[in-house]
């Protein structure tokens, strides 16, 4: 089990995962902040902490409208605005919380003595849910969200890859045919959406078997609010997923598992650093842990 560590509970201080071929950096504790930062992607989720290395990216995704996930959304709007960067960054949000998070902005706004006739609303972009949206300075980029239950509306999504492909039947043809088949505005090319990253959000255990293309998902995020014995009718009443849980679905996907690595976050805050540690040690099944990264 490759296992990240740093001192807990300060959320200006991020944990760093390689991920082979980009990295997610960011902090995780419940109650307290979650933000994830992958800078390759020019991708950001959830902002309920901005750090100045979260500023540059162009995407923010939110899962949820709770605090933690989301407080520092203007922060991280306004901020960019005061260091002048040109381009407005694009936040993607479910659109059943659309209205209450332009009423929200306009609220602080006002607070904060804003004249009612300067008020701009950043970029922010409602998402259906089982529709692939491009990013908006990332073409080869797409994401899709899927619902997760949680205590409030919230989604999880996957990050895409995008590549147009020729079609089998035209891979034969030469340059010059090829040329004159565009000309003719004949589709010679499929769409080949491939997944690299699924953040799950905050949910309870059932969205884990409620959506089964997250398991294809070369890196897949999870929360694990609870560890401990017990506490599994408390996780669920409280919208969120248990480790016990999620060792029962990782034993009944074994054979589907496809994800090279999976990361847990999101633990309860009242958890040291050490009793995370040794209790993921050991109670994860051993076909798993060497696939299982940390977030603490
Ligand atoms: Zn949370
Ligand atoms: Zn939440």
């Amino acid at each position: 089990m490759n296992i990240e560590r740093k001192k807990p509970h300060n959320a200006l201080k991020q944990t760093h995962l390689d991920l082979k071929s980009f990295s997610l950096s960011g902090f995780s504790i419940s109650g307290l902040a979650t933000y994830h930062l992958l800078p390759e992607l020019n991708f950001a989720v959830d902002m309920g902490e901005c750090p100045i290395s979260a500023i540059p990216i162009d995407h923010v995704f939110l899962t949820h409208a709770h605090g933690d996930h989301s407080r520092c959304l203007m922060r991280h709007h306004s901020l960019r605005k005061m260091m002048n960067i040109p381009k407005d960054a694009a936040y993607y949000l479910s659109e059943s919380i659309y209205k209450q998070a332009v009423q929200w902005i306009r609220s602080e706004a006002l607070f904060e003595g804003v004249p009612e006739d300067r008020i701009q609303t950043p970029n922010l972009i409602p998402l259906k849910t089982g529709q692939k949206t491009h990013l908006q300075y990332r073409k080869n980029l797409a994401l899709e969200a899927f619902e997760v239950n949680h205590s409030v509306p919230a989604l999880g999504f996957t990050l895409f890859d995008y590549k147009k492909k020729l079609k089998e039947e035209y891979l034969s043809y030469s340059p010059q045919e090829i040329i004159q088949l565009r000309k003719n505005n004949t589709l010679i090319t499929n769409d080949i959406y491939t997944p690299i990253i699924t953040f799950m959000g905050d949910c309870r255990s059932d969205s884990l078997t409620s959506n089964d293309s997250i398991w294809n998902s070369p890196v897949l995020v999870m929360e694990c609010t609870f560890i401990d014995e017990n506490e599994e009718t408390m996780a669920t009443k409280k919208g969120h997923t248990h480790l016990n849980q999620i060792i029962q679905i990782f034993n009944e996907k074994k054979e589907e598992i496809r994800c090279e690595t999976i990361v847990l976050n999101h633990f309860s805050m009242k958890y040291s650093t050490k009793h995370i540690i040794n209790t993921l040690k050991q109670k994860l099944p051993d076909f798993i842990k060497n696939k299982v990264m940390l977030m603490i």
